[in-house]
């Protein structure tokens, strides 16, 4: 699950990470100018006026802009409300008292697959896309994976000074930062997150550093631990694929990809097979779903009514091997279920294999769904597959 910037400054906050002064979280122009008037009564010389959406580049796009009067803050409110960054619209503002910057740094922790541990980012050259940096000048941008002990441990004090050090972070600040990326892995561990992000951390003109953007995204497999994760779902900002979140509270195995091929299978080795076999026949999966072990008519039915809603997926890929589960079971729960789902557009290409998918085979024949095509093999099943949801 994706945070916005000022629910990561949040969580950052709570454990010990530095950030500017709490800001206000605002949704009309009116929330926008009062919360200036607000911030600015108190003392603060400017607010900076930033647009809560789940991607980067908000200061590019528009999306991020400082305010030293209410009149200035009313502007930005009507500029940057319904703004849309990268294919995301904004809802939600957040109004927070701007921070002097004399620099701008990176720091990052994130879950690395490759190296199996914590991957540490450290660079002193911030706030600009860091992808960027590593290609042009990869000495400036420090890498550590923490090994399973230090993990275990926290990262311990020295190896975050020998990591800001090694950034070549200005003296008079490498002690704070340090002392924030402590703080920091802490807060990734404690929040179960799998990438915790601060570009730019910034120096402040006292020598202090702080978190003054965070990007955040929290281990949806650790929602049980942190009741479903409730705390940041907040209205007006997006869920990350409304298809996702629908699979979720129906407890079904759901990714959504970018393809126009429904992929629906039993078991994820077989749903991961799949997806291959209609890459290797030039198509995309337009998700990624496995009804599980028994494929029963219910499963089918919420399953098959999951992928179909979906306006990308153009054709369906249903592949089942027949294990426990009959391949009869198995034909009567897809007729069962593209009876009670009635009419809809897109063709099921069903591929069946397996224990007595013979007779599988021959129910779903003898039922002739008007939407139903059988394939023997996984190969025909994904070449029907692509080709119709390329005609659709
Ligand atoms: P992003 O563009 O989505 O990464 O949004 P950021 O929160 O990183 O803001 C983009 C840039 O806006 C930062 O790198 C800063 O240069 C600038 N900015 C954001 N907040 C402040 C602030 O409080 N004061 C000043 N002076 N600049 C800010
Ligand atoms: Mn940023």
């Amino acid at each position: 699950m994706d945070l916005v910037e000022f629910q990561g400054k949040q969580l950052f906050g709570r454990n010990g990470v530095p950030v500017p002064p709490t800001g206000t979280v605002c949704r009309t122009v009116d929330e926008i100018v009062a919360a200036a008037e607000q911030h600015l009564a108190d003392g603060h010389g400017a607010v900076v006026v930033k647009a809560q959406v789940k991607t980067g580049g908000r200061g590019k796009a528009g999306g991020v802009k400082l305010a030293s009067s209410v009149e200035e803050a009313r502007e930005h409110a009507g500029s940057i409300l319904g703004l849309d960054i990268k294919g995301h619209t904004v809802n939600v503002v957040y109004v927070e008292p701007a921070s002097d910057i004399v620099e701008e740094y990176y720091l990052s922790v994130m879950h690395d697959r490759v190296g199996k541990g914590h991957l540490v980012i450290c660079s002193r050259e911030g706030g600009v896309d860091i992808e960027e940096v590593n290609r042009t000048n990869p000495d400036a941008v420090v890498k550590r994976t923490l090994t399973p002990t230090e993990t275990a441990a926290g990262l311990s004090p020295d190896t975050a000074a020998e990591i800001v050090a090694a950034a070549d972070l200005p003296a008079e600040v490498r002690a704070a930062a340090a002392d924030l990326l402590v703080a920091l892995f802490a807060a990734y561990r404690a929040e179960d997150a799998t990438l915790a992000e601060i570009n730019p951390l910034i120096r402040r003109p006292d020598d202090s550093v702080i978190a003054l953007d965070a990007k955040v995204t929290l281990d949806g497999n650790a929602a049980f631990r942190h009741d479903g994760y409730a705390e940041w779902q907040i209205a007006g900002l997006e869920a990350n694929s409304p298809l996702e979140a629908e699979a979720q509270e129906k407890g079904i195995q759901y990714v959504k990809l970018d393809g126009n091929v429904g992929v629906l299978g039993n078991g994820a080795g077989l749903v991961m097979a799949t997806l291959d076999v209609v890459a290797q026949h030039g198509g995309r999966a337009a998700d990624f779903l496995d009804v599980g072990g028994g494929a029963s008519a219910d499963a089918m039915a919420e399953s098959l009514a999951l992928v179909l809603k979906d306006p990308d997926v153009k054709s369906v890929f249903v592949n089942i091997f027949g294990g426990i589960t009959r391949g009869e079971e198995v034909a009567n729960g897809i007729i069962e279920s593209t009876n009670r789902l009635g009419e809809f557009p897109q063709k099921l290409v069903v591929r069946l294999d397996g224990t007595n998918a013979d007779e599988g085979r021959r129910l779903l024949d003898e039922a002739a769904l008007p939407n139903v095509i059988s394939a023997a093999t996984m190969d025909e099943a994904a070449s029907k597959a692509v080709a119709l949801a390329a005609q659709a």
